[in-house]
């Protein structure tokens, strides 16, 4: 049977360390604080920002919002950006995307202080991690790096094969799987191949993979056929597919769990694999900018 990598329990033990901090930094008269920015009433964005909120509350970290109106317009949204920039109370700003299609979310990204930009979106911060000088690690891809490094699985030297090329996850997935693993929390000293919806061969390429990672979108994309025999499977997807229970839907990964489990030696469920280490990511992010704003 396959280690279940548990992102539910391994985000707890990483809330109980930064709550630790938190107190730590609060002794000092430090608060680490997050303001989070939602545009519009996405129902799944409303779902997300509330349970950042909540997290926060639960280890001590200060928290502020601005809930702004679909019609907000892109003037309006950037000098809320600015007043948190402003704000020494806060250290990290979150936005919530995606934006309604009239704002510009470039802009929106490169105008939050690249020193307060906890999801690691900025260009400053996206090319730091290229070049294997982060300030901030993005959070999704921290938290996969977290669930395969502190699960004791070996990287180096591992063909990692990364299916999706988006800006959030598969790109800097993939420069961290590349780093040199050189102590820090992101190199895994990996060879990695990036696949997307161009690639050729793309069952014969995902079955090479010694760490098999799908964040693609597509539910239930990736079948046992593509899958090595003792691979660890990273599912990154959050697909809701129709069901006959008092939510009408139920959440699957992009992987098909049920065939690909035997075959592999561990894999992340849906839910409860990389999506709470997300939100674990993040708190340890403003933890993170915190302890460097005064330090
Ligand atoms: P995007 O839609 O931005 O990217 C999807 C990627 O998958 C693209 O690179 C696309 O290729 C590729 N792709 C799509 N179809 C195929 C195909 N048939 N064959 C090969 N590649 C394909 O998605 P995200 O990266 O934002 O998210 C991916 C998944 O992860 C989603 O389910 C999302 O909900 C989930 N997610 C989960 C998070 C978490 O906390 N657990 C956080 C963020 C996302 P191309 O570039 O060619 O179009």
């Amino acid at each position: 049977m396959p280690t279940i990598l548990d992102g539910k329990k391994l985000s707890q033990t990483i809330l109980d360390e930064l709550s630790a901090e938190v107190s730590a930094l609060k002794s000092q008269g430090i608060q680490p604080g997050l303001a989070v920015i939602l545009v519009g009433d996405d129902p799944a964005s409303k779902v997300y920002v509330g349970s950042k909120q909540k997290t926060c509350e639960k280890i001590g970290i200060l928290s502020k919002s601005s809930i702004l109106p679909a019609a907000t317009s892109q003037a309006e949204l950037l000098s809320v950006v600015q007043q948190y920039n402003d704000d020494p109370q806060i250290h990290g700003i979150l936005c919530q995307l995606p934006l309604p299609h009239h704002l510009d979310e470039s802009e929106v990204i490169n105008a939050i202080a690249p020193q307060k930009d906890v999801d690691c979106f900025h260009p400053d911060n996206v090319g730091r991690v290229l070049i294997g000088a982060p300030r901030f690690l993005p959070c999704t891809p921290h938290g996969v790096v977290q669930l395969i490094k502190r699960t004791g699985i070996e990287t180096t030297g591992k063909h990692a094969v990364i299916v999706g090329r988006s800006d959030i996850v598969g790109k800097p997935l993939a420069a961290m799987m590349l780093q040199k693993d050189s102590g820090s929390n992101m190199g895994c000293n990996s060879t990695v191949t990036i696949c997307h919806s161009a690639t050729r061969n793309l069952e014969e390429v995902c079955a090479q993979a010694d760490i098999l990672v799908a964040a693609i979108g597509k539910p239930e994309f990736i079948k046992a056929h593509m899958v090595k025999e003792g691979a660890v499977v990273i599912d990154v997807g959050i697909n809701r597919i129709d069901a006959d229970n008092s939510k009408g839907y139920r959440l699957v990964g992009d992987v098909a769990y049920d065939e690909v489990a035997p075959k592999s030696s561990a894999i992340t469920p849906v839910p409860g694999g990389v999506g709470p280490m997300t939100i674990a990511m993040l708190m340890y992010n403003t933890v993170k900018s915190a302890k460097l704003a005064h330090a």
